[in-house]
């Protein structure tokens, strides 16, 4: 599998770092895991239009995360250039009701009217979407929170946090993973509640055992401060620090 990171960043408006989104590309299938800010925009810089996504997961809703769908949606529905692909988006309970809450805020402009869209939400459990085994666990940030872990038919493993705190469940999805991406939201000593720091990223990693880990969501204060040095204290494995259009093969 091949990932990119469209956006290393957070609800802070940043050129350089975008809001939360992961282009994951397997089998030729292309999915994204959250889609914050900027991300369809970074998406079209790969050559990737709103009509060669497969798959939407998303780890929670805060807009942070999520805020491009309203913008690929709307898109979608270009009368010169339909959509016709169908498209599923997966993500923790709770979900559905919240989009339907969305579409109507929208008077359903939003709706497709020339593809299928389907919405599943999945809880702690481990389903199979198209050649991807996909767990999900709860994470510590919000109720609908989940944090994923993918895996390829060739064994490749990724887990992804989306926003969280120190999450045992989180360590269980990056148990021996080829690549553990983790929120890094704040250096140490500006830690936030329900956010990751250096020091607990690089625990979290060693917890889980996994090959190399990528730490992104980084609000500005992360610029500055010595994040891989403060990381490498706790995790001797390979520690790659996000930046936009980062990508990385599995
Ligand atoms: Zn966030
Ligand atoms: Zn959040």
């Amino acid at each position: 599998m091949k990932i990119t990171i469209l956006g290393s960043g957070t609800l802070v408006p940043d050129l350089a770092r975008n809001s939360a989104g992961v282009l994951l590309e397997s089998d030729g299938v292309r999915s994204l895991i959250d889609f914050g800010y900027g991300n369809v925009h970074q998406l079209l810089r790969l050559g990737i239009t709103y009509h060669d996504i497969d798959r939407i997961y998303f780890t929670h809703h805060h807009p942070d995360h999520m805020c491009d769908l309203i913008y690929f949606l709307f898109s979608t529905r270009y009368p010169q250039d339909p959509r016709r692909r169908s498209l599923e988006i997966v993500a923790g309970p709770g979900f559905k009701a919240y989009f339907d809450k969305l579409m109507d805020a929208f008077n359903n402009w939003l709706v497709p009217k020339t593809y299928p869209l389907e919405i599943l939400e999945q809880d702690e459990e481990t389903r199979q979407y198209g050649d991807l085994q996909v767990t999900t666990k709860k994470v510590a940030h919000i109720e609908i929170s989940r944090g994923f872990r993918f895996t390829d038919p060739n064994g490749k493993t990724m887990a992804i946090s989306g926003d969280t705190d120190y999450s045992p469940g989180m360590v269980e999805l990056g148990k021996n993973a080829d690549l553990m991406i983790l929120e890094c939201s704040m250096p140490d000593d500006m830690k936030i509640i329900k956010h990751l720091t250096p020091t607990l990223c690089g625990q979290m990693a060693r917890e889980s055992g996994c090959q190399t880990l990528c730490l992104t969501h980084f609000y500005p204060p992360c610029d500055m401060a010595d994040v891989l040095q403060t990381c490498q204290r706790q995790f001797s494995g390979k520690i790659i620090l996000a930046q936009d259009l980062t990508v990385i093969d599995l």
